[in-house]
């Protein structure tokens, strides 16, 4: 027997036909199905893509991967949430749903963004180990249990955007990088091995679009679907970036 039953629920997407078109809204209405999530809605939209009105219509766009809160790919601002399309139960959202692209980022097509920004940011703070040829290197330093439980925490972001988003100093019109990127930095300076490019990572910091333009809105860590502790971060490297600052006047050798 069939789960379908003959309720339906509404969807109001924006769309955007390329990165230099005008937003607009088109509603459609999806047989519902229990447990279902904003993706499988979408994907009942792509089969059949008629309007609510009863018109023909291309086809939403949207990312996706993972459909497992795991890649970020399918970040967009779910009845004014930022959050991921495949962890949103249709059951547990208000309707009609909105669906719209997070516009901290440049839209590509409807839901689709261009996360670019992010992933430039992480090059500039350096947010990997560097490594020394591709041979064993043995086992490394251990890191201490307590520190690596919250490291821990902090390796799970998956750059999904939604701290970008919910952040009011991000913006087209500011270089600031946000939260995410200066989360790895504390991340990766914290690792034993890490912490030789210390220095870089912090400088990358202080100058321009970095911490100084935090405004301290804590929305990012009211957002994060993983739960990472920004605000925490962003303090740790606020005492950081001033010793450095010390450091980089009177010489390392006497901090
Ligand atoms: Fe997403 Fe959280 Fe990483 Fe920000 S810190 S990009 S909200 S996982």
């Amino acid at each position: 027997m069939s789960e379908a039953t003959s309720k339906t629920i509404r969807l109001i997407i924006t769309r955007q036909e390329g990165p230099k078109s005008a937003p607009y809204e088109e509603s459609f209405d999806v047989p519902y199905r229990p447990n279902m999530n904003v993706i499988s809605a979408l994907m009942a939209i792509r089969r059949h893509p008629v309007t609510s009105k009863g018109e023909q219509t291309s086809a939403p766009q949207w990312e996706m991967n993972c459909l497992e809160e795991v890649c970020g790919a399918c970040s967009m601002v779910i009845n004014g949430r930022p959050r991921q399309a495949c962890t949103a139960l249709i059951d547990k959202l208000d309707q009609p749903i909105h669906l719209k692209p997070m516009r901290t980022f440049p839209v590509v097509r409807d839901l689709v963004v261009d996360r670019s920004r992010m992933f430039d940011a992480l090059k500039k703070v350096k947010a990997w180990i560097p490594i020394d040829g591709t041979y064993d290197l043995g086992p490394g330093p251990r890191m201490a249990e307590n520190k690596r439980q919250w490291a821990y925490e902090l390796s799970k972001c998956m750059t999904c955007g939604c701290c970008l988003e919910a952040c009011p100093n991000v913006n087209s019109k500011s270089d600031f990088m946000g939260p995410a990127p200066l989360s790895q930095v504390r991340l990766f300076n914290a690792h034993p091995t890490g912490a030789m490019n210390k220095a870089e990572r912090l400088h990358a910091i202080m100058g321009s679009g970095g911490l100084a333009s935090c405004g301290n809105s804590q929305n990012c860590v009211e957002v994060c679907p993983k739960g990472i502790p920004l605000t925490t971060s962003i303090a740790a490297l606020n005492r950081e970036t001033v010793v450095q600052g010390f450091r980089d006047f009177f010489g390392s050798d006497y901090i």
